[in-house]
């Protein structure tokens, strides 16, 4: 399997100068329900600081997510894992 070279264009600003980041994100996933997600690949915008996760870490996520929705912790931390 090749690297794959993936190109961002930030969503709210339109630079291309993407940083690729290690980086702990925190998701609301309603009033109550806080999941934090250590260590995830994040893209960093260089000029307005947007964050924007790949399609591959976003699906990675949404398993983490569908996984513990159904619990009644308020808090989640959970590691991520690709
Ligand atoms: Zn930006």
């Amino acid at each position: 399997m090749n690297m794959q070279t993936i190109k961002m264009i930030c969503h709210r600003c339109g630079s291309e100068q993407m940083e690729e980041q290690i980086t702990d994100l925190p998701f609301k996933l309603d009033i109550h329900k806080i999941l934090i997600v250590k260590h995830t690949p994040a893209f960093v915008c260089e000029s307005c600081g947007e964050i924007m996760l790949s399609d591959s870490v976003m699906e990675s996520i949404d398993a983490i997510i569908r996984k513990i929705e159904k619990t009644d912790y308020e808090l989640e931390v959970m590691r991520f894992a690709a």
